[in-house]
């Protein structure tokens, strides 16, 4: 399947990616691009491969294929380098140090930067999530689930990605905090920063993004505007229960 960004204009550029645990492929072969500035989302089923996509871009795991983020090749490099380079990953189930502070878990997000500005995404951090801010000096493990997304979120902005990848923002979150961390992954696009984004929460998700990619058993099997994903009978059968 043909990626839908222009030649030249990717951000980040997958191509054949292949990865496995212990000899058991999970990814066939992806093709998957991202334009600067843009949200792209994957969703799928459960074990479709979009925690590995997100693990395999970070440099936590071999794989096979290409990775190319703003001209380099990101394959063989070291995930702290990866880091450095502007790619940031929130991972599932968000792995705070929950008996640290709010400040400390923050601070501690800017431990590969360096010089008198290290700590300066932390205004940016604050302006997003006022809430943080009230709680600096309490425990990351007394947060509620939100508050803890939210912190994970500040955490991977310290290190002023260019890239950020959120999997599974919503999980264990209630409802109606869902759109609130939606509505900051909007405007941390806005401050210039391309999103790439697992979700299962699909409606809310496609309504965020530009476009979208259906990975099925390690696959893409669908691409396109996240507009015409989120209209699409099968994916509305398949993925939507409708
Ligand atoms: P979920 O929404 O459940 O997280 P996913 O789409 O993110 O699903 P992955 O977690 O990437 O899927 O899993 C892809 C495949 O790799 C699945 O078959 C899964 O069982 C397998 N897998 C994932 N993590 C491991 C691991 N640490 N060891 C062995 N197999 C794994």
């Amino acid at each position: 399947m043909p990626p839908d960004v222009a030649p030249g204009r990717a951000l980040l550029s997958v191509r054949a990616l292949t990865a496995s645990y212990r000899g058991l492929a999970a990814l066939h072969g992806i093709a998957l691009d991202v334009a600067a500035g843009e949200i792209v989302a994957v969703v799928g089923a459960n074990g479709a491969g979009k925690s590995t996509l997100l693990r395999a871009i970070a440099g936590q795991m071999q794989t096979g294929g290409d990775i190319v983020f703003d001209g380099t090749k990101l394959q063989r490099l070291a995930a702290h380098r990866i880091s450095r380079m502007g790619v940031a990953l929130v991972p599932e189930g968000r792995r705070l140090f929950m008996r640290l502070s709010v400040e400390d878990n923050l601070r501690l997000g800017a431990y590969a930067r360096h010089g008198p500005d290290r700590f300066g995404p932390l205004d940016l951090v604050y302006e997003l999530f006022p809430r943080l801010r009230e709680r600096l000096a309490q425990r990351a493990g007394t947060l509620s689930g939100g508050e803890q997304q939210m912190l994970a979120i500040g955490r991977a902005l310290m290190t002023s990605p260019r890239l950020l990848m959120l999997d599974e923002p919503s999980q264990g979150i209630m409802p109606r905090l869902v759109d609130d961390i939606l509505a900051a992954v909007e405007r941390i696009r806005a401050r210039g920063v391309t999103i790439l984004i697992v979700e299962q929460r699909l409606v809310e998700t496609l309504a965020i993004a530009d476009r979208a990619y259906v990975l099925q058993t390690g696959r893409v099997v669908m691409s396109g505007a996240a507009r015409e994903i989120a209209s699409d009978a099968e994916v509305r059968r398949a993925y939507l229960g409708m």
